[in-house]
């Protein structure tokens, strides 16, 4: 399976300079149990410093989510990586589905891996800011939404896998009205205090098959925009 080449545009610059943080990220993620190769090396790849302020960047490759403004966060390492595992695990889906843009980073690592991604965010100077590191990173087949996240993208279903990147306590059934039969769909479901890392799948015939992937932390899925 061939990963989707970054535009060499994505690696350049300021990004090569911090190459040894990088491979201490990755050395982390290995012993944190991520195993595919595919996803492993697009987190070496991708600038993550270009999601997050200038004043964070030393911090950038650490393996810890950081503040973005708005009260949210850029996730963990470990947590994009583990859910793009989870994602890609019963092959790669053509059109993915993410809800909360947010800095745009798990958008990115998504972009590199799979041929569509559709995005989106409910508070829009968030998008706007996402938006502009796409152009810049010259990542063209991601389209990005300002809207609330929990109607999904009607216009665009089915896609064959939806990940949510807040947590609520429970994954919005308009999101799985909008899943392609044998989708997959990665989210984070529980209380601000206690939340579990979910995946469900279509079987084919209309019901899922859940399984629980472990404790995460995430910020909560709100409603409407903001
Ligand atoms: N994937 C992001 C994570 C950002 S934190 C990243 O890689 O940086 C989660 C994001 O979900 C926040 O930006 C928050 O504003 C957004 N969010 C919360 N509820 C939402 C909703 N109902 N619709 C769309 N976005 C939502």
């Amino acid at each position: 399976m061939n990963i989707y080449p970054l535009p060499p545009s994505a690696l350049k610059g300021e990004g090569m300079t911090s190459q040894r943080a990088r491979d201490r990220l990755v050395a982390s993620l290995k012993e944190g149990g991520i195993r595919d190769a595919r996803v492993i090396q697009v987190i070496r790849d991708l600038p993550r410093h270009h999601f997050i302020d200038q004043a964070l960047h030393p911090r950038a490759y650490e393996n810890t989510a950081l503040p973005i403004g708005h009260g949210q966060t850029i996730s963990q390492p470990w947590v994009v990586a583990r859910m793009t595992e989870a994602l890609l695990e019963f092959g790669v889906p053509q059109k993915v589905l993410e809800i909360g843009t947010g800095s745009g980073y798990q958008a990115a690592v998504l972009a590199a891996l799979v041929p569509q991604v559709y995005t989106v965010e409910r508070i829009e100077e968030l998008l706007r800011q996402a938006r502009r590191r796409f152009r810049q990173l010259g990542l063209n087949n991601l389209r990005t939404k300002h809207d609330d996240g929990k109607l999904g993208w009607a216009d665009e279903a089915p896609f064959d896998a939806i990940i949510l990147t807040a947590a609520g306590d429970a994954i919005p059934s308009q999101l799985l009205n909008q899943l392609s039969p044998t989708g997959v769909v990665v989210a984070p479901v529980g209380s601000p205090s206690s939340q579990t890392l979910i995946r469900m799948r279509g079987d084919g015939q209309g019901d899922f098959i859940q399984e629980e992937l472990g404790a995460v932390s995430f910020v909560p899925l709100l409603g409407g925009i903001g």
